[in-house]
């Protein structure tokens, strides 16, 4: 989960990266509020879950309250690079003298952690990365040591920090990390990391995605969940411990494994092309205990979804034989009763094929059709979405 901004800085809080004070409002009025109480000059920020904001005129100055009103009133509901802006955040200003880059991030291609230290802050990272390398310092990081100050202060001295501030930099290093241990982030990123002109160090934009995975150990996390951008049904998935995602498309798609059904979608975009462009509808993995109640559950969801035209269950038996996945078909089929209105392409293999199909025949179900082919059951799903 990427969070907002202001919920990064709310996190650096909490572990004691240096911050400004920060809040948050969804109308003019509520940030004008938030900048009479803070005083003197504010930044009104766009609290949405992209890059950039800044040069696409989503962070402003504002002199005091008022301007704080106008520009929040500029600012909220504009549309940043497809984001509607439904918040800011209102920070107290800084009066910035250097912008500086600090990030930690999973490292998934060297299976490491990974810092990231860069005297060239405030632009796009990318760009530094891309026109002068030798200007961004890249650090693995061992899991088991982590950061002590030691490291932080050398990897802070190779990056060439000003020689004045580089124990204070450091010093917010190993804070951020604590944030990324402590928190379970797979990313936080500060940018920039700030030199005010009285000297001191302050995180001036987060950005921190936490790994879900990791979501059991922190109930607090649930409550930074942005619950108007979840689709309903994707969160209706979840509450059944469903591996959901909505796509764009018709036929609906269940599957067992998460390769079979990454490889499903490929084949019915692929089958689409012949009939005018028809898409998978979403990814939807049951996993390896396809019993009657999760097909019910995954069926319930993909029947749910007012663009599915067809369905197509693709299943692979294998410690779940055939024959247990049919007979969950045709259960979920009966728990559905009327609910289940679209024709379900079928196709088996594996253990158990020929009883799992001989179930499903005798079954005669008048949704069902069965085919013996991957390709050919997802040209006929995509026939039938699209007539
Ligand atoms: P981003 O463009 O989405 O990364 O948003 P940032 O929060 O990084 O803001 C973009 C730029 O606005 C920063 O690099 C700063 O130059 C400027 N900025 C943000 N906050 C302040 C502030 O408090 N005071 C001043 N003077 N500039 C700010
Ligand atoms: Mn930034």
């Amino acid at each position: 989960m990427d969070l907002f901004e202001y919920q990064a800085r709310d996190l650096f809080e909490k572990h004691g990266v240096p911050v400004l004070a920060g809040a948050v409002a969804t109308t003019p009025e509520e940030a004008e509020a938030a900048a009479r109480s803070m005083g003197g000059k504010v930044v009104v920020k766009a609290q949405v879950k992209v890059g950039g904001r800044g040069k696409a005129g989503g962070v402003k100055l504002a002199e005091n309250a008022d301007d704080a009103r106008e520009k929040a009133a500029a600012i909220l509901g504009m549309d940043i690079k497809g984001h509607i802006v439904g918040k800011v955040m209102i920070a107290q200003a800084a009066p910035i003298e250097e912008e500086y880059y600090l990030a930690i991030l999973l490292d998934r291609s060297n299976r490491t952690f990974l810092v990231m230290a860069s005297v060239a802050g405030g632009m796009d990272i990318e760009q530094v990365a891309h026109e002068t390398p030798e200007k961004l310092v890249k650090v693995p990081v061992n899991s088991n040591d982590g950061i002590s100050k030691a490291d932080a202060l050398k990897i802070i001295n190779d990056a060439k920090f000003p020689a004045d501030i580089a124990d204070q930099v450091a010093e917010a290093l190993v804070l951020l990390w604590g944030v990324f241990v402590s928190e379970d982030a797979t990313l936080v990123e500060v940018n920039p990391l700030v030199k005010t002109s009285d000297g001191r160090i302050i995180a001036l934009d987060g950005k921190v995605t936490l790994d879900d995975n990791a979501g059991f150990r922190h109930p607090d996390h649930e409550a930074l969940v942005d619950a108007s951008a979840t689709n309903a049904l994707e969160a209706a998935a979840k509450e059944k411990d469903l591996n959901y995602v909505k796509l764009d498309g018709e036929v609906g798609i269940i599957g067992n494994g998460a390769g079979l059904v990454m490889s499903t979608l490929d084949v019915v975009a692929y089958a689409g092309e012949k009939f005018g462009g028809v898409k998978p509808a979403n990814f939807l993995d049951i996993g390896g205990g396809a019993s009657a109640q999760i097909m019910a559950d995954g069926l319930s969801i993909i029947l749910g979804d007012k663009d599915v035209k067809s369905v197509f269950v693709n299943v692979f038996g294998g410690i779940t034989a055939c024959d247990a996945v049919a007979n969950g078909i045709v259960q979920a089929l009966e728990i559905l009763g009327d609910k289940a209105t679209k024709p379900i392409v079928v196709r088996l293999d594996g253990n158990n094929v020929l009883e799992g199909r001989r179930i499903l025949n005798d079954a005669a179900h008048p949704l069902i059709q069965q085919l013996d082919t991957m390709d050919g059951a997802a040209a006929r799903a995509a026939e039938l979405a699209a007539n």
